[in-house]
């Protein structure tokens, strides 16, 4: 298909509906990072997703969207429950409830530093990572896995993995309530049993950052944030668990498309309506995974804690947690009336603006934090969620890819990616230098141009700028 754009604004693209698609695309970005998106047939994706049974006003991509399973990462697409509106588990990706928890310590940088290569060297010996390393917390079996599948981040700090206001600044306060531990299989929760407390491959990392610039002072404050201040940013998902159920659930549902009458443009978008066996049971094993994901989480904010406490003598707070790959049930107005949705997000976190209902009350004023990770080279954001969102209160979830993952093996090596960022004064604890070398800056679109796209775009308003002072990748 070709994909032609209709700017509607500097920040906002449209993709016109034809057929198949039962809704037009909507592209946040702006003339510069549009040629970018466009790559690896992103916008095809964009398109493809518009054709869901259900789907309602748009299918929409953040500033950083690019390739993915299906959906594009970076993908948001909200169906009618109540009218054939299917959910993709497509749409939520394999790394079910990957998402990103922001701490801050009780430490600036000046304090730090003395400290700085210490803290390093703990959080690198005691995070785990990588494959093959088992996590901080060993289950027993399936019982004590159902508990935590049902109780999420509130099931770890039941066990002394946190404190109890960690889940007031967790998103659904640290768990979904529909889990149904029963539709997860028998392999993925073997899977999970030895990864609770780790970060996994790749692109998850745990980076200690400093608070670089604050656009919004009053907002900053509301969520801990000053200049100079160590924050520590947690990047990871529902490990092998949370990958299992997603190829399960898809295999069912690739399988049962003929007898719901759905044909696609791409396989990958298998689906089923919500309101069915297989669209039930997959939405209670996703949220069970994300609960996986948000105790996974909790017990990496433990280690960092340990962590500040023998290096630094200091106290680490929870700023937000939030998901950037699930699909959840929502209300929403569409065309004047109030819809039950089934929206997913994909590469994409939600926003909430201050004021909203389902915020907690020490984040009604302020509105909820929205954390978007850059590069370990670069800047990261905060941002806080904007009145008058249409994408379902949506915005991006970090700088996006433009380069493959083979493609920055063949430009880059990690030794000497190690050497630069150790020159810039950012301290690296790789887990394999191939890891790393997938993972250099250049492989990301520019972070500031992503961020500024996202305000301009009015998803979201800028709160605070981090960069990076250490990391531990995956
Ligand atoms: P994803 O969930 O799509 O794998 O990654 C989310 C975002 O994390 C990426 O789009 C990228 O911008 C960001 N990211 C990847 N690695 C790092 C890192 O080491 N440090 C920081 N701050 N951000 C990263
Ligand atoms: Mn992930
Ligand atoms: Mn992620």
């Amino acid at each position: 298909m070709d994909i032609s754009l209709v700017a509607e604004s500097p920040f906002r693209f449209r993709i016109e509906r034809r057929a198949p698609m039962r809704v037009p695309g909507v592209v946040f970005a702006t003339a510069d990072l549009l040629p970018r998106a466009a790559s690896g047939e992103a916008l095809e994706q964009v398109a493809n997703v518009a054709t869901l049974p259900g789907v309602v006003r748009a299918s929409y991509a953040m500033p950083d969207v690019h390739w993915g399973y299906g959906f594009p990462i970076g993908g948001v697409a909200a169906t009618d429950v109540e009218d054939g509106g299917v959910v993709s588990p497509g749409g939520v990706g394999f790394d079910i409830s990957c998402g990103v928890r922001l701490l801050a310590a009780d430490i600036d940088r000046a304090g730090l530093e003395p400290r700085l290569r210490k803290l390093m060297d703990i959080l690198g010996d005691t995070i785990p990572r990588g494959m093959g390393r088992g996590g901080l917390w060993k289950l027993s079996g399936r019982a004590e896995m159902e508990k935590l599948l049902v109780g999420g981040a509130g099931y770890a700090v039941e066990h002394g993995h946190g404190v109890p206001s960690d889940l007031t600044f967790c998103e659904d306060e640290g768990a979904l309530e529909d889990a149904d531990p029963s539709q997860v299989g028998a392999r993925a929760v073997e899977r999970g049993l030895q990864q609770v407390g780790s970060l996994g491959s790749g692109n998850h990392f745990l980076e200690v950052q400093a608070v670089d610039r604050v656009y919004d002072e009053r907002t900053a404050s509301a969520f801990g944030l000053r200049p100079g201040r160590i924050c520590v940013m947690i990047h990871c998902g529902s490990r092998g668990l949370g990958h299992q159920v997603c190829t399960d659930h898809v295999r069912v549902m690739d399988r049962t498309l003929d007898r719901y009458g759905i044909s696609l443009p791409d396989r990958q978008l298998a689906c089923a309506p919500v309101e069915s066996p297989e669209g039930r049971a997959y939405l209670g094993a996703m949220s069970a995974a994300a609960n996986y994901g948000r105790a996974n989480r909790q017990l990496l904010t433990q280690a960092v804690r340990r962590a500040f406490a023998t290096a630094a003598g200091v106290g680490v707070d929870l700023v937000y947690d939030v998901s950037h790959n699930m699909a959840k049930i929502e209300t929403h107005r569409v065309d004047g009336a109030r819809r039950r949705l089934c929206v997913h997000r994909k590469g994409a976190t939600l926003a909430l603006p201050p004021g909203d209902p389902s915020l907690p009350e020490e984040l009604a004023e302020a509105g909820q934090p929205v954390l978007v990770p850059g590069t370990m080279g670069t800047a990261s954001y905060v941002l806080v969620g904007e009145k008058g969102n249409d994408a379902f209160h949506s915005a991006c979830h970090g700088a996006g890819r433009v380069w493959s993952r083979h493609q920055a093996l063949r430009e880059v090596r990690g030794e000497a990616l190690r050497d630069d960022l150790e020159s810039k004064g950012i301290a690296v604890r790789p887990s394999s230098w191939r890891g790393l070398a997938e993972e250099t800056p250049e492989a990301y679109k520019d972070v500031d141009a992503v961020a500024g796209a996202t305000e301009g775009a009015g998803l979201a308003r800028l709160v605070a700028r981090l960069v990076p002072v250490g990391v531990v990748k995956g």
